[in-house]
């Protein structure tokens, strides 16, 4: 054990030699995730984890997943990689499940490497397609980490110091604990939205506005959730002005709220252009846009991504989509995710640390604030991760303090897990509680 702390030691001070200093790494001892099986994942020194945050929202369909993993093996033995610029028929097939899915109409597909080089995509499409680079885009938003994606995001954590190459106006959106839109009911909260996109139209834009871009519940912001219906309302004031409305999928897509395959259903929106990345390859680099017809071939220019769409996650991508829906893993997320909101709201009351538990299917939040107050508490949240990671189980975070703990596991979440995992984590959540009084 000791030679083995040591080696481990010996990566984390190779890791933080090597890597960036912004490529932050979870827990005061680091651990490295080398074997999966279900929603189970286990470190270096062979302990077993349930992973309550799956390699962030990627893991869908869980770990090791037979059907899954002899698809990519099989693909692999084969061919890896060709290119883009011979036909992949794995890419083709999958594509065409991703159009019927999307509800675009005469939707077509492209395929990324990556959710931020997708919304980078999304963007390209709609500034060619609109003639313009004025886009409008949401506070407390995370699109990615590229110069065009990052000049989307509303967080100023990742933005520091880029510079943006597109004029972005930002309307409200984010936290309802706190800022303008604190303590809202739905309706209020609609009508503020409403009116302040169309004062940031009117004062911040000519009016030749390229697209508005916004994830459904937003994800790296702390699973912040608008009232339903309420980017149709703002679709509704867009397309007076022709502008188009993106939908950032890449961490509500494929069944992860539960109640649809995408997001963007419960917002009574039509979008023009749809962007996914994260669960849609189980763990493989997979990403893309789909995006009516008419904009994606306005972009004239010959476009090929390298990577996008490979054979190898192509065939992966595509095995992974077959499992989830002959599974049924959505509606599995509706189920498990009420087994986790039951124990986590009642585990509340009694652990006045947590100020806010809310999401959808296998998308919850749970927002630690001092206590009887909303002042964001980020140590307390580190320390019920720490704690939680001692009992076996891995969560997430975010938001803008780094006080949402995020929760979101693989959809394959069997009910016994969902049980087991949302007592633990309440168990944690009372401790902390606790030990703050
Ligand atoms: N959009 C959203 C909503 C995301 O959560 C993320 C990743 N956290 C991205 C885009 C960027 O995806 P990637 O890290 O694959 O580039």
């Amino acid at each position: 054990a000791e030679i083995e702390s040591t080696l481990h030691s010996g990566w984390l001070m190779r890791h933080k030699a090597v890597m960036p200093k912004w490529l932050s790494l979870y827990y005061d001892s680091p651990i490295e995730l080398v074997s999966g099986e279900g929603r189970h994942v286990f470190d270096r020194d062979g302990r077993r984890y349930l992973d309550f945050f799956g390699g962030i929202l990627t893991t869908m369909t869980g770990y090791n997943v037979k059907e899954v993993v002899s698809a990519i093996s099989k693909q692999a033995e084969k061919m890896i990689h060709s290119s883009t610029l011979y036909l992949i028929s794995p890419m083709i097939e999958l594509a065409e499940e991703i159009a019927t899915l999307s509800g675009i109409e005469d939707p077509k597909v492209f395929f990324t490497t990556s959710g931020t080089e997708a919304n980078d995509a999304a963007l390209l499409l709609a500034t060619a397609y609109r003639g313009t680079n004025q886009i409008i885009a949401v506070r407390n938003s995370y699109h990615g980490r590229s110069f065009s994606a990052l000049s989307v995001t509303a967080n100023t954590h990742y933005r520091a110091n880029s510079y943006s190459p597109f004029q972005v106006s930002y309307v409200l959106g984010g936290s309802r604990l706190r800022g303008p839109l604190a303590n809202l009911g739905d309706q209020e909260y609609i009508e503020r939205g409403v009116t302040d996109l169309e004062d940031v139209l009117q004062t911040q834009t000519n009016g030749h506005v390229a697209a508005l871009i916004a994830e459904p519940i937003q994800g790296v912001g702390g699973f912040a959730v608008p009232p339903d219906g309420y980017f149709g309302q703002i679709q509704r004031v867009l397309k007076s002005s022709g502008a188009l409305y993106i939908s950032d999928e890449v961490q509500t897509g494929w069944g992860r709220t539960g109640e649809n395959f995408w997001g963007y259903k419960a917002q009574g929106v039509t979008p023009d252009i749809v962007t996914f990345a994260k669960g849609i390859g189980n763990g493989l680099a997979l990403a893309g846009v789909v995006a009516r017809a008419e904009i994606m071939d306005a972009f004239s220019a010959a476009s090929i991504s390298t990577f996008g769409g490979s054979p190898l996650a192509a065939a992966g991508g595509l095995a992974n989509l077959r499992y989830l829906l002959a599974n049924k893993l959505q509606e599995n997320a509706l189920k498990t995710g009420s087994v986790l909101f039951a124990t986590l709201n009642s585990a509340s009351s009694e652990a006045p640390a947590v100020a806010d538990v809310r999401g959808k299917g296998l998308m919850i939040g749970v927002e630690i604030c001092e206590p009887g107050t909303v002042t964001p508490d980020p140590t307390t949240t580190s320390r019920v991760m720490e704690l939680a990671k001692e009992k076996g189980l891995l969560v997430g975070k975010g938001g803008l303090a780094g006080n949402v703990l995020r929760i979101a596991p693989p959809l394959s979440l069997t009910e016994d897990e969902a049980r087991y995992g949302a007592e633990v984590l309440a168990e944690v959540l009372i401790d902390v509680s606790r030990e703050g009084n």
